[in-house]
């Protein structure tokens, strides 16, 4: 962790969460002039992303890059940001929480604050297999929203299985019909679901993945290796395999889980279950993509503010 001494003793906002959520929230703290701390560990979900598609303004930027301005705006305006892993989170009373902080070598740290904003994102659950990690981000993705549009009309193999993954196939159409589904035989697909991939002319196949194969310099893969030795050539493999919390905080502190998604549950001012803890960004439900969690980030931040701001100096 940073050597940053303990500046105030009293934060009015801690963040949890330096990625587009955590950072958006912390540039309006600042410029709300509050006393913030956001902490910064150092593995937003897309790192391995080439580029952030459909982030206006921004679009095709690095994620470090737009995570990198990012740090700067909100250090241009007095916001502090340190590197360092949160692992607890003690609730002392509605209006003060206290944060234990550390990277393992020097222990813990507390710091102490009004509020809390939990901006962890999530994990990807991903393939294990011979390749993957030479191709993820630049042709093996996890996202049609973020980068189906880059393979209009070119080959794509989806990786998972079960009626999600069929539907989640079935979104890629926007972009290409030449889509074959790979299930490895795992959780298996129902008729009805083998006969709507039929209906649409897309080719499954069940046999698992020994490797991934194509030009490691350019990052672009050329073909899908199973087991049986056969071959299916494509231009990318977008993957169906879920995702888990990053961190546990929010289990720690107790917060309610939504019950469709089993992510933090939060109201419309961004509060979970626990007053004065906020959530915001990929931990929470609805869509997963940088500028939604930007955006959340941004009303957690006005919300914060607002529940800050002593009621004499409020109309109701
Ligand atoms: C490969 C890939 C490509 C993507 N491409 C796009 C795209 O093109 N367009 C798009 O809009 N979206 C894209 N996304 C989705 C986008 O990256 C996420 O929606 C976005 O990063 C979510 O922001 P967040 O702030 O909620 O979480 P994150 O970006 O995951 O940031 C959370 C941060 O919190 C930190 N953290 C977690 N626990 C702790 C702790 N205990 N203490 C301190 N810090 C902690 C993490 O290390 C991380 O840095 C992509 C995702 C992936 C994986």
């Amino acid at each position: 962790m940073h050597t940053l001494g303990r500046i105030y003793d009293l934060y009015d906002c801690i963040v949890v969460g330096a990625g587009p959520a955590g950072l958006s929230a912390s540039l309006f703290l600042a410029r709300y002039r509050r006393r913030t701390l956001t902490f910064h560990h150092n593995s937003p979900r897309n790192e391995y992303a080439h580029n952030v598609h459909g982030f206006l303004g921004h679009d095709g930027i690095s994620p470090a890059e737009l995570l990198a301005r990012g740090r700067d705006e909100v250090t241009s305006y007095g916001g502090l940001i340190v590197q360092g892993c949160v692992t607890r989170i003690e609730q002392l009373s509605n209006d003060h929480f206290r944060v234990y902080a550390g990277d393992g070598d020097e222990g813990s740290r507390t710091f102490d604050a009004r509020r809390v904003l939990l901006a962890t994102g999530l994990r990807d659950l991903t393939p294990d297999c011979p390749g993957f990690r030479e191709f993820y981000g630049a042709s093996v993705h996890h996202c049609p929203d973020c980068d189906g549009y880059e393979y209009t009309e070119k080959r794509i193999a989806v990786l998972g299985s079960g009626t999600n993954t069929v539907g989640f196939a079935l979104r890629l159409l926007t972009w290409t019909n030449k889509i074959t589904v790979i299930t490895e035989n795992k959780d298996g697909l129902s008729q009805d679901d083998r006969a709507k991939l039929a209906a649409f002319d897309l080719d499954v196949r069940d046999e698992s993945i020994k490797a991934l194969d194509g030009d490691v310099k350019s990052k672009k893969l050329h073909r899908v290796i199973f087991s049986t030795g056969d071959a299916l050539e494509c231009d990318a493999l977008f993957f169906n395999l879920g995702t888990e919390p990053a961190s546990n905080l929010h289990e720690m502190l107790g917060c309610k889980l939504d019950e469709d998604c089993g992510l933090v549950w939060v109201d419309e001012t961004r509060q979970t279950s626990i007053p004065g803890v906020y959530a915001a960004g990929d931990i929470t439900p609805h869509s997963q993509l940088a500028v939604v969690a930007a955006a959340e980030g941004a009303m957690a931040a006005i919300h914060i503010h607002d529940s800050l701001i002593p009621s004499e100096r409020k109309t109701k």
